[in-house]
């Protein structure tokens, strides 16, 4: 695969927050009111150098290891970076996780919520954490299933004391996607949660219109890829 050239990827990034604001406008929200997560996953360090050179600050990566590679370095000339991780999360990355994450995408399980209590008390260091929720409850997705999402949102707060902020998922890939995304903001906004993180470069305008707060871009942004 080839990556795109820095000018690409500024353009890209243009048009994706021109889409963001249009959505908003039509969904009578403020265009701030959306944050825009460039999902940088197989892409090179110089690919998201690039968009931070356009502006872009935050970033999304699916796993712990890459995001290690790479952001480290970019964040010592970068310091507005914001790193989410928004992957599958084994419990024994967690403390990597919250040394490396402003955001934690996928908290989906309570030995993982155990663990990132732990590693939190540890690295003294507090990332915003999201419960990632199963919406189509597909066997081979991860995410907690809509049946035990209400207890397990009370579990993370109530027993482990963590910082949930808000809700993510990633819908089934053959559905409308808007009965999710509606679902996911009526289960936050009866727990009182602000973040909603859902859209991606194939849906994210509906999810706006269902109240995103973060909307996940990687192909719209970086291309294919490989
Ligand atoms: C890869 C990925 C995205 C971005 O997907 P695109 O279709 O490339 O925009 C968003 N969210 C998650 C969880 C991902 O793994």
């Amino acid at each position: 695969m080839s990556t795109a050239p820095a000018s690409v990827i500024a353009a890209n990034l243009a048009r994706a927050r021109e889409r963001i604001a249009e959505a908003c406008a039509r969904a009578n929200r403020k265009a701030e009111s959306v944050t825009l997560v460039a999902v940088s996953k197989t892409q090179p360090a110089a690919a998201v150098a690039a968009a931070l050179a356009a502006g872009q600050t935050v970033f999304g990566e699916n796993r712990v290891q890459e995001a290690a590679a790479k952001f480290p370095a970019l964040r010592a000339d970068w310091p507005a970076l914001r790193l989410h991780l928004i992957g599958a999360l084994q419990t024994n990355k967690a403390r990597d996780a919250v040394r490396l994450a402003d955001v934690i995408e996928s908290l989906d399980r309570p030995r993982l919520a155990a663990a990132l209590a732990e590693a939190m008390r540890k690295e003294g260091r507090q990332p915003a954490l999201l419960v990632q929720v199963n919406t189509g409850d597909e066997p081979q997705k991860a995410g907690v299933p809509r049946a035990e999402a209400e207890a397990f949102l009370r579990a993370c707060r109530e027993e482990h004391g963590l910082p949930v902020r808000g809700l993510m998922c990633i819908p089934p890939l053959a559905e409308d996607p808007r009965p999710h995304f509606e679902y996911l903001a009526g289960l936050a906004a009866r727990h009182g949660l602000p973040v909603l993180s859902m859209g991606m470069s194939a849906d994210f305008e509906v999810a706006i219109a269902c109240g995103a707060t973060h909307v996940r871009l990687g192909t719209a942004i970086f291309g294919a890829r490989g």
